[in-house]
């Protein structure tokens, strides 16, 4: 039969939980991307969000051949909802097209 403690299971599964969102916070700070969101992409100004090798987040304009960062960084005003720190425009994310020059 089963030998698995169902309270001991629930009880890992809640610390697992907590390890992951302790991890993601900790990733936030650090100004790495906790993966829990699309990458951004401004359609106004074409300046595009990208990950770098190390996991921190970057931005670049579209069409530069060397995809240097412009050390510019989008704004969370509402949760899923950015800024982009060149045009101002709001971008939603997660859901790709929406875009709302407000
Ligand atoms: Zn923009």
């Amino acid at each position: 039969m089963d030998d698995e403690d169902p309270v001991k299971l629930d009880q890992e599964i809640r610390m697992l939980v907590r390890q992951l969102r302790a991890a993601q916070q900790e990733a936030r700070e650090l100004g790495l991307f906790p993966e829990d969101r699309e990458l951004l992409e401004c359609l106004r100004c074409d300046l595009v969000e990208d990950l770098g090798c190390d996991q921190r987040l970057t931005t670049f304009q579209r069409g530069d051949p060397g995809y240097t960062d412009t050390s510019m960084r989008f704004q969370e005003v509402q949760p899923g909802m950015f800024r982009c720190p060149q045009c101002g425009a709001t971008l939603m994310a997660d859901t790709g097209d929406d875009l709302d020059f407000g």
